[in-house]
């Protein structure tokens, strides 16, 4: 639900300005080239950690990290380290295909090993069956494994759905099925018992829409319990035509109705060397301490994330162009330095946060939300149970007068922000209901302590290489980021706003 709320003429904001110019500096930091993009597990995520680190110094706050660091170290796996040995060989009786790892196969899935001293997975001579799409949609009376044998077998799929393109087609019209995502295909396979899935691009399409570059650039699949395999098209193109694959994928499409069947002499042999990249990466965690005695060991977080996809590759909405610098201007150096300056404005009028403000900014946010669930599973400076909201700031930079507010389920949250907007003025809130659960805040809501998000919008740039520093509108950010820190300063002082310990809340079921 979203409203429009009329401001009086805007008044002079309590609390100091945000710097415009000196936020703007620190996203031309964090988003440059140089910085290549701050991928989870590279050692530019790791100069961005200690610019923030020195920043959180410089501002006079306290290290809030481990062992009295500014530094909450955890690790995450950041994509794959691959082995040499690595092979595939699709064969049928007088014809052997023998593909390359990166350009013309690469997983989608596997079941990395720890290190590559052992194969990940070795299978010899599996029998390949082909399974259509590789759907399973009973609810739409879609089904390619209906009366299929393929345990302990190898099957062959194509990508997408029959009739993809169709609005009328019965399988969820032009848009794909639920059960069209790799997750819901490897299910299919795997819940039959299939050792391995070989993926063709669908005949419907002229070109391989495959991602095989981007495997090559930063090797990265996902676990979805057992291999599949993105197989190049051209390179298997003769053995399709001799099982005439792509010819039954045309009369699926006509009726829907499945041509799966074993495919006589065929067979499939396979070895892995792929191993998880274990990585260690770092929260940077700095504290104001409240000003009131009897209030310090209450906390308001203050958070963002400063990690983002790199190079591209699998995190990419622009896989092709996996090797460019995917800069995260707005995703997320925008809230990072945006919580950077709120800690500068605070530390300068700190009479006005009697309780403690903490300022995290976490890594792994584009794996899964990696740092901030480190973060309230571990011992923090003030425990997560003593902790009573928290702010995140995702996306922040292009707010042209408008900013997003999501997790306002309570009536003193709403009450401080509406007051909080009147204060600074200028700036359209636009209510988005509960947590969006697509970023750090979400973390918070699952244990238990409310969290809000500011955002201000997705756009054509969102985790491409074009997500740079001059399309950040920087006087519209510090006003996000000067909201934020009023709306902390009434938090901070706000007696309804009670504790997970203090307050009377059933647990959850
Ligand atoms: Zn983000
Ligand atoms: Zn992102």
């Amino acid at each position: 639900m979203r409203s429009r709320i009329d401001f009086a003429p805007a008044l002079t904001a309590a609390t100091p300005a945000i710097d415009a110019e000196r936020l703007i500096g620190h996203i031309k930091f964090l988003a440059s080239d140089d910085l290549k993009g701050r991928a989870s597990g590279s050692p530019e995520l790791e100069r961005a950690a200690d610019y923030i680190a020195q920043q959180f110094n410089d501002i006079g706050l306290a290290p809030g990290g481990d062992n009295g660091t500014w530094f909450e170290p955890f690790e995450l796996v950041a994509g794959l380290a691959v082995g040499e040995g690595n092979s595939l060989v699709v064969s049928d009786k007088t014809q052997s295909v023998r593909f390359t790892l990166g350009s013309s196969y690469y997983p989608l899935s596997t079941v990395p090993t720890e290190s590559l001293t052992t194969p990940s997975d070795r299978e010899e001579n599996l029998p390949l069956v082909f399974a259509g799409y590789g759907l399973s949609a009973p609810d739409v009376r879609y089904d390619d494994y209906d009366g299929l044998d393929v345990n302990g077998k190898a099957v062959i799929i194509f990508s997408h759905e029959p009739q993809e393109t169709d609005p009328n087609s019965p399988l969820n019209g032009n848009r794909p099925m639920p059960q069209t995502t790799v997750y819901k295909k490897a299910e299919a396979a795997r819940n039959r018992g299939a050792r391995l899935l070989l993926v063709v691009g669908d005949p419907s399409h002229t070109t391989d829409q495959g991602l095989y570059h981007s495997f090559e650039v930063s090797p990265d699949a996902d676990e979805a319990g057992l291999p599949i395999l993105r197989v190049r098209r051209e390179e298997i193109q003769p053995l399709l035509n001799k099982w005439s694959l792509d010819a039954l994928a045309r009369q699926i499409d006509r009726d829907l109705r499945p041509r799966s069947r074993a495919l006589k002499d065929a067979t499939v042999d396979y070895t892995e060397f792929l191993a998880r990249n274990r990585r260690t990466v770092r929260n940077v965690v700095g504290v104001l301490t409240g000003s009131d005695p009897a209030r310090v060991r209450e906390a308001i977080v203050i958070g963002a994330h400063y990690d983002h996809v790199g190079l591209g590759g699998r995190l990419s909405v622009t896989p092709e162009r996996a090797g460019e610098v995917h800069n995260g201007a707005d995703d997320n150096a925008s809230g990072t330095a945006s919580v950077i300056e709120m800690a500068r404005a605070a530390m300068a009028d700190r009479a006005r946060f009697p309780r403690t403000l903490i300022f995290v900014t976490f890594a792994g946010e584009e794996r899964g939300l990696l740092g901030s669930t480190h973060y309230v599973r571990s011992p923090a400076p003030v425990p997560i149970a003593s902790t009573v909201v928290m702010l995140n700031l995702d996306m922040v930079g292009r707010s042209r007068g408008a900013v997003d507010v999501s997790g306002l389920d309570k009536g003193a949250l709403k009450d401080d922000l509406m007051a909080a907007a009147q204060t600074v003025g200028d700036l359209e809130i636009k209510q988005e209901g509960p947590g969006a659960g697509r970023s750090d805040d979400s973390s918070f809501i699952d244990a238990r302590v409310p969290a809000i998000n500011f955002f201000t919008g997705f756009h054509a740039d969102y985790h491409r290489p074009t997500d740079d520093w001059e399309k950040i509108e920087k006087a519209g950010t510090a006003r996000v980021a000067a909201l934020a820190l009023e709306f902390a300063a009434r938090l901070a002082s706000d007696s309804r706003l009670q504790t997970q310990g203090s307050s009377q809340r059933p647990s959850a079921p």
